[in-house]
């Protein structure tokens, strides 16, 4: 068959299925075999299963939960058995477009997970022992409700912390502490990405990036995106596409991985070295005059710049490109190529391809080296500063802020901020860190800096995910410094071991959430939900608690929280059950329906009129069909004209920033902005100048591009305020000449993190972690694939098995760190497909972990679990590392300078061996580099306040104790 009968025979498919009044989905095929079934029929949906059997269905849509991307999926929930037999992808997502990957349709393997917790569980023993016992949920929620409200009431509320790993819905964790007027939001951020977003945040006021992949003329990936990280499925169908339509892909991975092989140009530099190869672009598009001028005068705050560093010089555009030209002409190729490793020539080429994007260069960094190394983050400021040259900001194209291709509808309740500061969060050592120092929290309660009453940790798994995993189980297992520590979770995790209550929470189609990412220059909402309660409601049957069609007794998190916060405050008096309460009947209980249906009703444009043109309402639109468009092609809102409205009382600063009185207006998107300062008079920052038009510009200082930032000049990093390079930790220069640098932040694409040892479809594809080595390494080191390797870290060891192959560079090894997932002897949860057992035993002033069986076939409620053929499930590395914060972006430095050599008589696989006394010494170490608040801070405050936080605390809590004030 020819393109063109193709064609024609998709045509009449098209026809067909609109005379008939349905939707018509293309799907991959073309010719409609596989395509989606039309969402008119999605009450009753007719299938041909591979037995034979002709089962009728309700599709029911929810997001997946399985990573950041939340991705449309669409469960066939049997009609007969009321059960979910398995989940699509949904085509009415937006972002998705009917697309998964692996991990989505997986979720099932999660709901059917023999090993799954469906029941809150106490301990029954000594912390940590592996003994537990079922409770009720009322008992759970009066115990850990009636510490919280003691710790509130003596006046303790930075004793009770909530730390999340993969967080819900946008803002409602945060909503719900700040109702209890609690500073205590703790993420996981600061392990994953706060170096992609601090450098993206210094330039833009915005901490992530948009880029319009699929109108791209040429993307440039510091990362594997096209197969893991933020939003990679949605992101990696429209590269895709680009590169289909002629577009060239440049990725930067010292690892070859799947997403390299795909590209156009692959480069494998230096790890570290990544911020001198974009600078030497940089430097070229600079020198040869291939940037987009225009931009530049009109967006850039060059006349800041000029007037801060080059008060001498003088304050002209022509001026400022002078000095642009001699600030970037040390970055030549050949210092790139000196730092990289990789070639000038090929350099130069990539420079070319580059500068022929235009306002077409969608760029990409999040996590890889921007979460690798020592001053990462300039990584993403340098990589933004190839976009801010061409002009290819808000273009098709081009990279947008992730604020304007997002949409997070304003809530029925905003509570105020809480009036205190938490220091276990926000230490003053990182008064510029872009999220909380989650991984340090071990060492910041064994400072004597505070202690915990309540722990939450919430889809968490610190002990296995960050680094220093037994300082982790130390400080847990200390009652002292925790004293209630409440694992909220889906799965058994090596955290959820040393918790005292295990309470079982939902997975993607278990529990209401509502998403929005950047994904293309469009705004969506998603909508998760339980899609058993969904389908029953279809059938006129309500539900009340998402309990009742749970399994178990697996609840979601949103009732859970109402309930918990109404305990906390039975009879109101604390101010917090208001938050909590319903407004259409006032003194009993909000109900997710209810707060779902405020939402729709009044924070989502155009959702009300498109329900009401089917006759339902915004719920039941929403119930329907899991996603709603509310806007495409947003465009360049910086260039937007401020109404004249906005304008009361006018006065504009000698640099051009635009200060006005009138009220903010009110908006139903409260996607999270920083709040740039107001001026002396108190008048709000409402736009910037530019050649005498009053422009909404940037939620910046300055109100521009903040190629300069005068906040990190004046907070105690002059030397980096303007994008540049920093030599990382792990830099030539810094490695003893046996020492390899170790990568170890890469995931595998059909992994979740610390999630899937419950999905058997993905333990059977990827369930080990060898550590990748070059040939000429292993053949210095004497091993072959499959040797084993002892791998030193500077507290430590693990013991691994090595691949050799070219895929590395000499001199870097590299090993994943989705697997190696344990459970320790005697403990009776666990997730017996994919955690080996092991011994965990204290050994002079460290740990050491062995392994004791790996996984085996079991007998249990799914019979293939009978068929598991794999014994291996990989090496917990991350618990060899110690802490490494960066002292501006306050990420942790993953990469490793390691020794890596053959197993000693008596290593076995999976050992694992540290000192947490030589942990503390690196901490101390790496806390001298820090510039803290009560030194550095221009104003007597902690931390700049226009700065994005996840939970902003109140303006007085900024202030630093009198006695700190230098
Ligand atoms: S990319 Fe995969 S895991 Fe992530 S939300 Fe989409 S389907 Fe789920």
């Amino acid at each position: 068959m020819n393109v063109r009968d193709l064609d024609e025979l998709v045509a009449a498919a098209k026809r067909e299925t609109l005379a008939r009044g349905e939707t018509f989905y293309p799907g991959p095929s073309r010719i409609h075999l596989a395509a989606f079934p039309p969402r008119e029929r999605w009450d009753d949906w007719a299938a041909v299963e591979p037995d034979g059997a002709v089962r009728r269905y309700a599709l029911v849509p929810t997001t997946c939960f399985n990573c950041e991307s939340a991705c449309g999926l669409l469960a066939y929930v049997d009609r007969e058995t009321l059960q979910v037999r398995k989940f699509e992808g949904n085509p009415e997502h937006p972002g998705s477009r009917g697309r998964n990957c692996a991990k989505g349709p997986a979720t099932l393997n999660q709901v059917t997970d023999p090993d799954r917790i469906l029941y809150p569980l106490r301990r029954a023993g000594e912390r940590g022992e592996g003994r537990w016992q079922r409770v009720s949920w009322d008992e759970a929620l009066d115990e850990i409700a009636a510490r919280i409200r003691q710790a509130l009431d003596e006046g303790r509320p930075n004793a009770v912390m909530y730390h999340v790993g993969r967080p819900g819905e946008d803002g409602f964790a945060e909503r719900v502490l700040a109702a209890w007027g609690v500073d205590g939001h703790n993420s996981h951020t600061n392990i994953c990405s706060s170096g992609g977003r601090a450098g993206y945040h210094w330039w833009m006021g915005l901490d992530r990036p948009s880029p319009d992949h699929a109108n791209a003329d040429v993307i440039l990936l510091v990362s594997a995106h096209l197969e893991s990280g933020h939003y990679f499925n949605p992101h990696a169908q429209r590269i895709v596409e680009a590169k289909q339509r002629g577009a060239k892909l440049i990725v930067l991975d010292t690892r070859l991985s799947n997403t390299a092989t795909h590209a156009d140009h692959w480069l494998s530099p230096v790890p570290g070295s990544e911020a001198a190869i974009l600078l030497a672009i940089a430097n070229e598009l600079i020198r040869t005059r291939r940037y987009d001028r225009e931009f530049v005068r009109r967006w850039w705050n060059w006349q800041q710049y000029l007037a801060c560093e080059h008060p001498e010089r003088p304050q002209t555009f022509a001026e400022f490109e002078r000095v642009l030209a001699e600030l970037y002409a040390e970055y030549t190729f050949a210092l790139a190529e000196r730092e990289s490793g990789i070639s000038a020539e090929v350099l130069r080429d990539v420079a070319e391809l580059v500068a022929s994007a235009g306002t077409r260069l969608a760029t990409h960094v999040w996590r890889s080296a921007a979460a690798g190394n020592l001053g990462g983050w300039q990584v993403a400021r340098t990589l933004f500063l190839l976009n801010a040259l061409l002009g290819a900001v808000a273009t098709p194209g081009g990279t947008y802020p992730n604020a304007w291709n997002k949409f997070v509808p304003r809530p029925i309740y905003l509570p105020g901020h809480p009036p205190q500061w938490n220091e276990l969060t926000w230490p003053q050592e990182y008064p510029l860190a872009m999220n909380e120092l989650s991984f340090l929290l071990p060492h910041l309660l064994r400072d004597g800096r505070g202690a915990l009453d309540v722990y939450f940790t919430r889809v968490y798994n610190p002990v296995w995910t960050n680094p220093d995993g037994f300082a982790w189980i130390e400080a847990l297992t200390d009652e002292s410094l925790v004293g209630l520590h409440v694992a909220l979770t889906p799965t058994w995790s090596e955290t959820a071991f040393f918790a005292d209550y295990v309470l079982p929470m939902g997975h993607g189609s278990e529990r209401h959430d509502l998403h929005s990412y950047e994904q293309y220059d469009g705004q969506w909402i998603g909508f998760r939900q339980p899609v058993l309660r969904a389908a029953r409601e279809r059938l006129g049957e309500p539900v009340r608690d998402t309990r009742v069609v749970n399994p178990g007794e697996v609840w979601e998190e949103n009732e859970f929280w109402i309930e918990l916060s109404w305990r906390i405050d039975p009879d109101g008096s604390r101010g917090i059950r208001r938050y909590f309460e319903s407004s259409e009947r006032p003194g009993e209980k909000l109900s997710v329906d209810e707060y779902y249906g405020w939402i729709f009703e009044r924070s989502v444009p155009g959702l009300p009129e498109r329900a009401a043109a089917e006759g339902l309402t915004p719920l039941e639109w929403m119930r329907r069909y899991g996603a709603f468009e509310l806007a495409r092609g947003i465009g360049p809102l910086h260039e937007q004209e401020v109404p004249a409205a906005e304008l009361e009382d006018v006065a504009v600063s000698e640099l051009g920033r635009v200060y006005t009185r009138t009220p903010k207006p009110d908006s139903p998107n409260v996607v999270p902005l920083p709040t740039p300062e107001p001026d002396a008079e108190g008048r709000r920052p409402v736009g910037v100048e530019v050649d005498g038009r009053i422009l909404r510009g940037w939620p910046t200082p300055s109100g521009r591009l903040e190629f300069y930032s005068r906040t990190l000049a004046e907070w105690g990093w002059p030397e980096a305020a303007v994008p540049t390079y920093l030599r990382s930790h792990v830099h030539p220069d810094e490695l003893e000449p046996d020492q390899l640098v170790l990568i170890a932040t890469f995931r595998l694409p059909v992994q979740i993190h610390t999630r899937s040892a419950n999905a058997k479809w993905l333990d059977e594809i990827a369930h080990t972690n060898p550590l990748w080595l070059h040939p000429r390494d292993a053949a210095r080191i004497g091993v072959r694939s499959g040797d084993l390797v002892r791998v030193e870290t500077e507290i430590g060891h693990f013991v691994v098995k090595a691949w050799v192959t070219e895929g590395i560079r000499p001199g870097v090894a590299a090993c994943s760190h989705h697997m190696g997932r344990w459970k320790p002897e005697g403990e009776s949860g666990g997730q017996r497909q994919a955690m080996a057992t092991v011994a965990l035993g204290r050994e002079g002033s460290g740990w050491r972990l062995q392994r004791r069986a790996g996984v085996t076939p079991f007998g249990s409620t799914d019979p293939d679990t009978r068929r598991i053929w794999w014994t291996d499930v990989g090496v917990h590395q991350n618990l060899a590392f110690p802490v490494h914060p960066d002292p501006v972006s306050g990420m942790h430095c993953w990469h490793q300078a390691v020794r890596v050599r053959r197993a000693a008589p008596g290593d076995a696989y999976g050992d694992v061996a540290v000192d947490t006394g030589r942990s503390r010494e690196v901490y101390r170490r790496w806390l001298e580099r820090a510039r803290p608040a009560r030194e550095v801070s221009p104003d007597g405050t902690r931390r700049p306040y226009w700065l994005l936080r996840p939970l902003k605390p109140a303006r007085e809590a900024y202030r630093l104790p009198d006695a700190e004030v230098r």
